[in-house]
């Protein structure tokens, strides 16, 4: 039934690029709803509850680091922004602000939803925190999310809770750099301020526990500054 199918709020003020979307949403079964401005966009988030938002950050009426600010109050619906913008700090900024990925106009169909893909795994995270099973395979890790084990090259390796929920939620986002503040918050929650340093040492117990030297970019990136990012397969 199409009630099953997702639902993606699409803001964007520039006709093109929401007929574009709109079109190659709805070809790959998804359900789109579209808002031309922020506040526009505010509502019909409130009204109709979607599993995805694809956020375009220059809009008529307000920046949409406006929309993602006042949406992430309540909500922690994903959100992938659009911008022609390609500035780091603009990026940094709608990723720290609760924006869950970033993706450059011109973009290509098939990156596009190999974003909205990902994002829409991201919610599986919140929704589900790693019961919806499956596994995630990288070089000779394994993680089994529904056993909530990682093993390497066979070998199950012992996390915390914290550490197994951090590598899961890495997984999940393979290839996309999360900043710290994105980490802290999915993990601890918005109100802990236990800071950037128990992130570190959780981070660094994970790297010695699959056997990751520093340096060794195997499994996981450190982008200095910005945050963490799981490898992907180079073949
Ligand atoms: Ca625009």
């Amino acid at each position: 039934m199409s009630s099953n199918r997702y639902k993606i709020l699409v803001v964007e003020d520039e006709a093109n690029i929401c007929n574009l979307l709109e079109t190659m949403l709805v070809t790959n079964n998804y359900q789109v709803l579209i808002g031309r401005t922020c506040s526009e966009g505010i509502l019909l988030m409130h009204s109709y509850v979607p599993d995805l938002v694809i956020l375009d950050l220059g809009l008529p009426d307000k920046d949409g680091l406006e929309f993602i600010k006042s949406v992430r109050q309540t909500n922690t619906t994903p959100i992938l922004v659009v911008s022609a913008r390609s500035n780091e700090h603009d990026k940094v900024l709608a990723l720290d602000l609760g924006a869950d990925d970033y993706i450059t106009k011109p973009f290509g169909n098939a990156e596009l939803l190999a974003r909205v893909r990902a994002a829409l795994r991201n919610r599986r995270f919140s929704d589900a925190e790693g019961s919806a099973g499956g596994k995630f395979y990288l070089h000779d890790m394994e993680i089994d999310y529904a056993k909530r084990t990682v093993s390497i090259a066979g070998i199950e390796v012992k996390l915390t809770r914290t550490e197994y929920n951090i590598l899961e939620m890495l997984s999940y986002h393979q290839g996309k750099v999360l900043t710290y503040a994105s980490i802290m918050r999915k993990i601890w929650g918005p109100a802990d301020d236990g800071g950037i340093k128990k992130l570190q040492v959780n981070m660094a117990n994970i790297r010695k526990k699959i056997g990751s030297t520093p340096g060794d970019n195997k499994y996981i990136i450190n982008e200095l500054g910005i945050g963490y990012r799981i490898g992907e397969e180079t073949n």
